[in-house]
């Protein structure tokens, strides 16, 4: 495991980081892997994804556990809350701070040694809401 402070920056690690820097998407690493291959044809799946999970562990990026069944990234790593679309999966940003004493509520109650909690919207994304009122 690499310590935080002397993540070494490889070249297919900086391109990786970024090509999500360019991207509002929260893109899954198949996501990334199909972006990257564009640039760098001899990548692997394998690699996009050690690398998206080495720089969310060195806090560059952040790994989004939302709902769904892929994890995301996003390399946008200040405090914002996110909404997923029960239909399509797509995931946007709410600029909503999670509420800074929830925490030391949840303390209150539990033996656990509470660290952050996470918020989630689910919603429908402007895609979708048009394509049920096509076919509607
Ligand atoms: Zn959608
Ligand atoms: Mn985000």
């Amino acid at each position: 495991m690499e310590a935080k402070n002397k993540l070494r920056m490889t070249k297919q690690r900086q391109v990786i980081l970024e090509e999500l820097r360019k991207v509002k998407t929260h893109p899954t690493a198949d996501d990334m892997y199909q972006m990257l291959r564009r640039k760098m044809p001899k990548i692997s799946l394998g690699t996009v994804y050690r690398n998206l999970e080495i720089l969310s562990e060195s806090g560059m990026i952040q790994k989004l556990d939302v709902g769904g069944t892929q994890k995301r990234f996003d390399a946008d790593i200040s405090i914002h809350s996110h909404v997923r679309c029960i239909d399509c999966g797509r995931v946007g940003d709410i600029d909503v701070k999670p509420h800074c004493n929830l925490e030391a509520e949840a303390q209150k109650m539990t033996d656990f040694e509470i660290f952050r909690h996470r918020l989630e919207f689910t919603g429908r994304c402007p895609l979708c809401q048009q394509m049920r009122k096509t076919t509607a």
